[in-house]
């Protein structure tokens, strides 16, 4: 396979004068002295070659139901391949996809050639593919190498994202990917903590994790990405109907044909809150539907 570069990065230097790299593809916007990686583990600097050894490498390949991404107003009805790679630029302690988001130790990934997944979706009859599953922001070069060679095959890329990308990311995204699932993970001030990003950006002005994403929802929308949104009520980081209520006169404020997926936590890794209460995703559902078009509840059965 074609040797795919990690993009987004500039030499620096740390607080000693020793060389370094700044990461610019995420929020983080890591400053990653020799030796090291950056917060999601993806990328590093051996001192003069930035890497990224996950790139192309996938753990996971799967057909799903494009309603399971959760895209319920793209192309209803047909099958996507959806792949999994490892590491995440977040750390929530509830995450259900935790072996390949946070790995203890190594774990076999399958290299994959863009022109081999666009054989591989085309023999399947396929005509869409997710990068899913883990945080797919760190295969983006990836993504945008692969999405023009899928398109030439009539295939279109999805991504099922936290949205956390830097604007120099999401700008050539936008014009390669014709659907995002995007989870907003938390909403207000300082909610993106528990998820292990600071308030601010330590270094790309970028304002708060849950600013970045905003941003970045508003700019794929009037790119002409079509967006779904996901957000997931988990107990004590959350559920806050009042912070609820303003995300959706947000999403409202955007486009009321936004589609809202309103997702039940259950106990996973390292967070054994019990699972979100009924009654307040009936709630939550409530005070959606006042405002939006397309509202769904998942994980509820
Ligand atoms: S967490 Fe984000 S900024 Fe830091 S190295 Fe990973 S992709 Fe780059």
């Amino acid at each position: 396979m074609e040797t795919i570069r990690p993009r987004w990065w500039k030499p620096a230097r740390d607080e000693s004068g020793n060389p370094a790299a700044l990461c610019g593809l995420c929020f983080h916007c890591c400053l990653i002295k020799q030796g090291l990686s950056g917060r999601c583990g993806a990328r590093r600097f051996d001192g003069s070659a930035f890497e990224s050894p996950f790139l192309g490498k996938f753990v996971s390949v799967a057909i799903d139901p494009i309603e399971k991404k959760p895209l319920y107003h793209w192309r209803p009805g047909t099958k996507i391949l959806s792949l999994g790679s490892l590491r995440c630029n977040l750390f929530c302690p509830f995450c259900q996809n935790h072996a390949i988001a946070h790995p203890k130790g190594e774990t076999a990934a399958r290299e994959i050639s863009p022109r081999d997944l666009a054989l591989t979706a085309s023999r399947h009859g396929l005509a869409a593919v997710a990068y899913t599953y883990n945080e797919p922001t760190l295969q983006a070069e990836y993504i945008i190498s692969a999405a023009p060679l899928l398109r030439e095959a009539g295939i279109a890329t999805v991504m099922v994202t936290n949205g956390l990308f830097s604007s120099e990311a999401r700008d050539e995204l936008a014009t390669l990917t014709e659907a995002m699932n995007i989870d907003i993970k938390a909403f207000g001030k300082n909610s993106y903590a528990p998820l292990g990003a600071a308030e601010k950006s330590a270094r790309g002005g970028r304002g708060s994790a849950e600013e970045t994403v905003m941003e970045n929802v508003e700019s794929l929308f009037r790119a002409g990405v079509h967006i779904e949104l996901t957000n997931l009520a988990v107990p004590g980081i959350s559920d806050s109907e009042d912070r609820f209520a303003e995300m959706v006169n947000w999403i409202a404020g955007i486009s009321r044909e936004m589609p809202l997926h309103i997702s039940r936590y259950f106990p996973a890794y390292r967070y054994e809150a019990p699972p979100t209460d009924i009654r307040l995703m009936k709630k939550l559902e409530s005070i959606a539907r006042g405002k939006l078009k397309f509202v769904h509840l998942g994980n509820v059965w």
